[in-house]
């Protein structure tokens, strides 16, 4: 039994050792690999070699990024797709939010500024005024 145990240890150094000083899994190997997650299950119906080699594509490329020795660089690359996906991930966020609060409250984003703004349902058509930037807009909540 203390064999298995310092065995455990053991491996568990090595991953350590193996991890230290690379990427790990970042904002863009997720995204890649919750695409590639879809596209198996869409390929499951379609049976299509290219979306086969798509996911392949996308598969390994999560996989390079997570054990990438090259931080810095992955890390630039991480930080533009998470600006360029800035306004989408806002968007699914505010849905997350909606359906969580979905008895009480509803959720908006500003047209002018994106910002998220959180108003009470059930008080009919409003006028909203964005807190950041002042814009207002109708809304029925
Ligand atoms: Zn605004």
């Amino acid at each position: 039994m203390d064999k298995m145990r310092q065995f455990g240890y053991q491996l568990q150094q090595r991953l350590a050792q193996f991890l230290y000083g690379r990427n790990g899994y970042d904002n863009l190997a997720r995204a890649c690999n919750a695409m590639a997650i879809i596209l198996l299950l869409i390929n499951i119906f379609a049976q299509s070699v290219i979306i086969y080699f798509l996911w392949v594509a996308l598969f390994g490329y999560s996989i390079f990024r997570v054990y990438s020795k090259n931080v810095p660089k992955r890390y630039q690359e991480n930080q533009k797709f998470l600006s360029m996906t800035e306004v989408p991930r806002k968007y699914i966020k505010l849905l997350r939010l909606q359906w969580r609060d979905r008895s009480v409250s509803r959720y908006y984003l500003c047209k002018g500024c994106h910002q998220q703004i959180r108003v009470p349902k059930g008080k009919g058509r409003i006028e909203i005024r964005c807190p950041k930037c002042g814009e207002r807009f109708i809304r029925k909540t």
